[in-house]
């Protein structure tokens, strides 16, 4: 059974002076600091794009405090060229699979609170979590998940490796070669350092767990007492204990809306990238900001939906793109096709084909999936549609996920993103999986629209032989070749 300890040990040696990382007062004064000259402003995108470590609160702060319309755009163009500066022109495709709504919390914002009496709840046995594996690994297309449960015993450490065995094991014909899932991230419960090591024994990729918000007072109205999740400060230290389990692969996030003063939630998140670099060295592998949607059953003031604007959550994205220049930055199909639009530019991932009742993908979606789903999805759009969607925007659907099975995670990884030197194995790999995938799932539209983008990356490693020296292009030119005959999985 998983441990579910509201135990102070467990963070006690992070403490400084018996305070948190994150301080209230400090991360407040900041932004109540008055707004930045354009001079500031432009000294600290500078800063941002010489991608170090993550900017201080009160940076970030400045950022949030720009109304005027020129001087947003510099930053929204500084975002995307810091994106580009470290991620080039890709973005990773993935797929949520949620196996469970069992969960003895009671979060006010979620339909699947405890407190909520018409939910249907369903655990996915490991037969069931295997067809799902397959219906998005063999029909949809995809190289990636993550594994999202609620919080329960029934669902704990355990059933999570499980599952991600079993996710693992699954590999489908093709049209022309094969489907797999190559990285299973999670998203569940904070966990122990214990259960955390059964999760890395399993082979977890990214471990995830979003703080909600990082305000004590609203975190304790919207957690009530007497559950788990109530506990501010398990949740807070989580990525700590998962370092100490040795998962260094680890992803921040709030969700947005939650909090009228959203802006306390950037920082929150930026002092929380800062914490970790300055004790393990390592910052988060991505940040996420979910905004908060409808669900059923749930409980919360009826204009909470309203807290951030489409224009604020621009500002949000481009502020946490700046403020951990080295980060992924993940913006989920809660948002609208054209919100997405606008912020993808500046991020690293997206999820696609999303469908979040359990079970949704392996059967045919019926009149129950609407009761078992945990929110309203704001894009319901194929993975067909959206790569060709970010063909037509310059953007490179990447399937890579060599980095964490060869070795290139936490600090390895950190090192190769603010050097730069990722971009040479994950240029050459994302032209290698997308031909995969072009081959073994695209319409015949988006397969047109591929193989142009192909021909424009592989002319630019060509052009690039001080990145990319001849016996290079000779291996990636071999392994496209073979790719093309069906075989799978080479990559750098
Ligand atoms: N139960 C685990 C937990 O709470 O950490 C993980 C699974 S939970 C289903 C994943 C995330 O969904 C939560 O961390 C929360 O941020 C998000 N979420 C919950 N209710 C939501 C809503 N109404 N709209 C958007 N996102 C929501
Ligand atoms: Fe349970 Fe997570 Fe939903 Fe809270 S957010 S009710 S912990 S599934």
């Amino acid at each position: 059974m998983q441990t579910v300890a509201v135990n102070a040990d467990t963070y006690a040696d992070y403490l400084r002076g018996g305070k948190d990382f994150i301080d209230d007062a400090a991360l407040k004064a900041a932004l109540a600091a008055p707004a930045p000259t354009a001079g500031r402003v432009r000294a600290i995108l500078a800063r941002s794009l010489a991608v170090s470590e993550a900017l201080p609160p009160e940076d970030a702060a400045a950022l949030l405090a720009v109304e005027d319309p020129g001087l947003l755009e510099e930053i929204f163009q500084a975002a995307r060229d810091v994106k580009r500066k470290v991620y080039d022109n890709r973005v990773i495709t993935f797929a949520p699979l949620y196996a469970s709504n069992f969960c003895v919390n009671n979060c006010l914002y979620c339909g699947f609170r405890t407190g909520n009496a018409g939910a249907v709840r369903r655990k996915l046995t490991l037969p069931e979590i295997k067809a799902e594996a397959e219906a998005l690994a063999g029909r949809i297309g995809h190289k990636r998940i993550i594994f999202v449960t609620g919080e329960h015993p029934a669902t704990g450490a355990q059933y999570i490796a499980e599952a991600m065995r079993t996710i693992y094991d699954v590999k489908v014909p093709t049209r022309k070669g094969y489907g797999q899932i190559r990285r299973v991230n999670v998203n569940a419960a904070p966990m122990s350092v214990e259960d955390l090591k059964v999760l890395k024994t399993a082979g977890i990729g990214t471990y995830q767990v979003f703080q909600e918000t990082y305000d004590r007072e609203l975190y304790a109205r919207l957690h009530p007492g007497g559950t788990p999740k109530a506990d501010y400060r398990w949740r807070l230290y989580v990525m700590h204990r998962a370092f100490k389990a040795g998962i260094d692969d680890v992803a921040l996030g709030a969700l947005f809306g939650l909090n009228p003063d959203w802006k306390f939630e950037v920082l929150g998140l930026v002092a929380h990238a800062r914490e970790l670099e300055a004790r393990f060295g390592i910052g988060p592998h991505t940040i996420s900001f979910p905004r908060l949607e409808n669900a059923d059953g749930t409980s919360l003031p009826a204009d909470s939906l309203k807290n951030v604007s489409d224009a604020d959550f621009k500002k949000l994205v481009a502020v946490l793109r700046l403020a951990v220049p080295y980060a992924g930055m993940i913006v989920t199909a809660r948002e609208r096709p054209e919100t997405i639009r606008e912020v993808i530019g500046m991020c690293t991932q997206r999820d696609a084909s999303t469908r979040i009742g359990i079970g949704a993908y392996s059967e045919r979606a019926g009149a129950q999936e609407a009761e078992k789903q945990q929110f309203i999805l704001g894009d319901t759009r194929s993975l067909d549609e959206v790569i060709g969607e970010l063909a037509d925007l310059g953007h490179i659907t990447s399937f890579c996920t060599s980095g964490y099975r060869c070795g290139r995670t936490g600090d390895h990884i950190m090192k190769l993103l603010k050097s730069g030197h990722e971009s040479r194995f994950c240029k050459l790999n994302a032209v290698l999986t997308f031909r995969e995938w072009l081959d073994d799932f695209a319409s015949d539209a988006t397969k047109a629209k591929g193989e142009a983008l192909i021909k424009k990356e592989t002319g630019e490693i060509r052009a690039r032989s001080a990145h990319f020296p001849p016996e290079t292009v000779k291996m990636l030119e071999a392994y496209y070749d073979r790719i093309e005959k069906g075989e799978r999985d080479l990559c750098f």
